[in-house]
């Protein structure tokens, strides 16, 4: 063995020194977040207060880690909660169990519960880690409860962030619908802009496909010579006439 042999150690340290740290003082300094972090979850309302969610336990179905639990409960006729036949009446998420893939906001179809920026949701027992409707469920001034208080750790702010996978405006990868609004306004929030993609500026629906001009329809003279059974022309069995030769 070498003399140097165990100071070649040392060496591999030296150098570590001088290249980039890729840690932060966290949490005094912190990382802008993507626009697709997934953070706790919001429950939504609708700009004049009604609830999004109508309790259709679509997102509880849809649950890989089995951790939201959801009953439905008619509207009462004279004073309903969502503008659906029912409304969540129960709904609670196991953040322990959650793994933020964000399923339910996909299967979603009022955009009731959608993701926030948020991630800070430490407890002290397994109790507290079940976010009720009460935790989730924004107030009706549009604010997000958060049963933690504000410190260093915890930033309300998030709270109203996010939503970027909901904002994606090409969702089905068909790049025509970038820049297109294709969701329903929030309280607190109104309608959230288009997330940008790699557009930085898009104009929205440019890419759409353009509707075909109606062609003018043929007058006179011309639209009786068209009825006529002209050789090489037939009638399809929808009554539309075909020219030309068929093999
Ligand atoms: S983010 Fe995923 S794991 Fe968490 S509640 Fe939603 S579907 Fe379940
Ligand atoms: S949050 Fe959405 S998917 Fe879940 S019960 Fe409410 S409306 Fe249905």
């Amino acid at each position: 063995m070498s003399l140097l042999g165990p100071f070649a150690g040392f060496g591999v340290t030296f150098r570590q020194i001088f290249k980039r740290k890729v840690t932060i003082q966290y949490p005094e300094v912190k990382r802008v977040k993507p626009q697709r972090f997934h953070g706790r979850h919001v429950l939504n309302r609708y700009p004049d207060g009604m609830e999004k969610c109508i309790g259709c336990e679509l997102c509880a179905g849809v649950c890989p880690a089995r951790c939201i639990y959801v009953r439905g409960k008619d509207n009462p006729p004279d004073a309903p909660v969502s503008p659906g036949e029912r409304y969540g009446f129960v709904y609670e998420i196991n953040m322990l169990r959650c793994i933020f893939c964000a399923l339910c906001v996909e299967a979603c179809p009022t955009e009731a519960i959608t993701m926030t920026h948020l991630f800070e949701m430490s407890v002290d027992n397994r109790r507290d880690a079940i976010y009720t409707r009460d935790d989730l469920l924004m107030d009706e001034d549009g604010a997000v409860p958060h049963p933690q208080p504000d410190s260093i750790l915890i930033d309300k702010g998030e709270l109203r962030l996010g939503d970027g996978w909901m904002r994606a405006t090409a969702s089905s990868g068909r790049a025509a619908y970038e820049g297109v609004v294709a969701w329903t306004p929030t309280l607190g929030v109104g309608t959230r802009p288009p997330e940008t993609g790699q557009n930085p500026d898009p104009e929205p629906g440019a890419l759409l496909p353009k509707l075909e001009e109606p062609q003018p329809q043929p007058k006179g003279l011309r639209r009786l010579l068209d009825r006529l059974p002209l050789p090489g022309r037939r009638r399809t069995g929808n009554g539309e006439r075909e020219t030309g030769n068929r093999q």
